[in-house]
């Protein structure tokens, strides 16, 4: 018993303080919910995807020691489910799931992988509200941005349908007449799949979608707070006729599970999406069995608006790129630096923009920012305000936590920020936009890239000379010129320096999942 509720323990380090930290043997629907979020689990409960167990070789499944963990709403701080909390074992029997899976989903064709994957992009399509209520209830954002996210998530499988049928190899002009050479690209092999919270659909099919079409079986594991959208996901893909073994999903005890993954040989591929404190002690892991690492991991992103910038344009592209999801994006403006002689017009517009951004449950009419997803989070906006404000920075607006009380934040803007405050070089995470004031593009681009980050970058000019300029000196794998929404599964999506390894989305994100294979044939005249 002692040794029970120890791991427990372990499985909730990371819940907000106001819940219960053990780890029990529990009811599997909830047991505090109230109406309105209660008929939202009731209908989602009655489509059949309302899933609290793991995924191991095509069946759902307890914890072994039958240890649950809480999900719960951010908005609310209800329970809204116990799901299975699973450790070393579990993973172990979901990766040998997925070796076993992988010899025969290896040896189907393109065309039937492509079959499987557009089928599952259209049972999330046909099933998009309903997902995207799960999101709002296990995550918080407003209902509209969570169907949006269900849209854009399954996006990446649609997008990986197509891209199945052209994994090409290549042949090479050989140099000795009696010889042929071949490039086959080849599935990598068993992957294991980390995801964070913040986009609990969307940073599992952007890497599940290409998996599966390059032949890879999956380990998922998604983030403690928000499982029920990531098993959602996985008995669509069940109902798909993707077969049993090839998507399994494992979540509870993060250290333990990525462990397991790390220290596999079965397992050739980690892919991760979160912090890059996490995703650095990944990389040093994955070293003991050398196994393939793609990394997309925090940002710190500047958004830059020079004095030519069309105003509108730059406040739509800011707000959209700050304030989405609360400012609990990757790509979220981190620092806005804005040129001398617009500062004044451009905060003051700001300012009147971000007033009248509704805070709320993201269930409710016109809410455009939900809560943030725990206390630790509004703590962290706390502490970083708090720095920044000993320092100098004044608050123009907000800056403190809302009435609407749990952990819903005040939308703030505060001015006077230099690129030395704790909150100019880690990621805020919240609704904070940090105005800083410089004079020349060359200052600009400086400052923009005094960072270890390199995910995204925007700015916001009219001259066609600067545009192309700035894009080329600012070190960030990712540009958004005059806009503030640049992600889609056609292009590219991934950061240099510490900001990652790897891209997903596009051609390009099938490469992170196949191996190329040269075959030289002699003999042959
Ligand atoms: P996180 O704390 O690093 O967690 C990400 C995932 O890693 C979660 O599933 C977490 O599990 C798991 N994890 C934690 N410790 C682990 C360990 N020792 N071994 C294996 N897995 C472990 O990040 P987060 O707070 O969820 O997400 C926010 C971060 O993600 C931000 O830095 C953001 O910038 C980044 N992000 C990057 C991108 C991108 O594309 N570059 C996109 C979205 C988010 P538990 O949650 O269960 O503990």
């Amino acid at each position: 018993m002692m040794m029970m509720i120890a791991q427990a323990s372990i499985c909730k380090t990371r819940l907000p303080s106001l819940l219960s930290t053990t780890c029990m043997l529990q009811p599997r629907l909830s047991r505090q919910l109230s109406t309105g979020a209660n008929d939202v689990a009731a209908r989602l409960n009655s489509s059949g995807f309302f899933r609290t167990q793991g995924l191991i070789g095509g069946k759902w499944v307890d914890a072994y020691a039958g240890k649950t963990i809480e999900v719960n709403n951010p908005a609310t701080g209800e329970v809204i489910a116990n799901v299975a909390c699973m450790g070393t074992r579990e993973t172990n029997d979901a990766i040998s799931s997925a070796y076993d899976a992988f010899k025969s989903w290896s040896k189907f064709t393109a065309a039937e992988r492509s079959k499987c994957l557009r089928k599952w992009y259209d049972l999330i399509m046909a099933n998009k509200e309903q997902l995207g209520e799960l999101i709002t209830l296990e995550q918080g954002k407003p209902l509209k941005e969570a169907i949006g996210e269900v849209s854009y998530g399954a996006s990446f499988l649609e997008f990986s349908a197509e891209e199945a049928k052209r994994v090409y190899g290549d042949i090479i002009p050989s140099p000795l007449a009696d010889r042929r050479l071949f490039v086959l690209k080849q599935p990598v092999g068993v992957v294991g799949a980390i995801t964070p919270w913040n986009f609990p659909l969307a940073m599992i099919t952007r890497k599940v979608g290409p998996a599966l079409a390059a032949g890879c079986t999956v380990v998922i594991k998604p983030s403690e707070f928000t499982p029920l959208t990531a098993l959602a996901a996985a008995e669509l893909a069940h109902q798909a006729g993707v077969p049993p073994g090839v998507v399994n999903v494992v979540m509870g005890n993060a250290p333990e599970i990525g462990d397991a993954l790390l220290a596999s040989t079965q397992v050739r591929k980690i892919t991760f999406t979160g912090s890059t404190a996490v995703g650095k002690k990944l990389m040093a892991g994955a070293a003991g069995t050398v196994k393939k690492v793609s990394l997309e991991l925090g940002g710190n992103a500047p958004c830059i608006i020079f004095d030519d910038a069309d105003i509108e344009v730059a406040i739509k592209g800011t707000l959209g790129s700050k304030f989405r999801n609360s400012g609990q994006t990757c790509v979220c403006a981190n620092r806005i630096l804005v040129q001398d002689g617009i500062y004044d017009k451009f905060a003051s517009a700001l300012a009147d923009a971000v007033k009248n951004l509704k805070v709320g449950d993201g269930f409710s009419e016109g809410v455009v920012q939900g809560p943030l997803i725990n206390e630790a989070a509004v703590q962290k906006v706390e502490t970083l305000l708090q720095d920044a404000v000993s320092k100098g920075a004044k608050v123009l607006l907000g800056g403190k936590r809302h009435d609407l009380g749990f952990t819903f934040y005040e939308p703030t803007i505060i001015s006077d920020i230099n690129n030395e405050m704790r909150i100019s070089r880690e990621e805020v995470f919240g609704p904070v936009a940090t105005l800083l004031r410089f004079k020349t593009e060359d200052e600009a681009i400086s400052i923009a890239n005094d960072t270890n980050a390199g995910l995204a970058a925007y700015f916001f000019s009219s001259n066609v000379q600067r545009t192309w300029r700035v894009a080329e000196a600012l070190e960030y794998g990712i540009v958004g010129v005059n806009e503030g929404l640049v992600s889609t599964e056609v292009a590219p999506f991934g950061g240099v320096k510490q900001s990652g390894l790897g891209r997903e989305g596009s051609k390009y994100g099938m490469d992170e999942f196949l191996e190329m294979k040269y075959v030289c044939m002699g003999n042959m005249s």
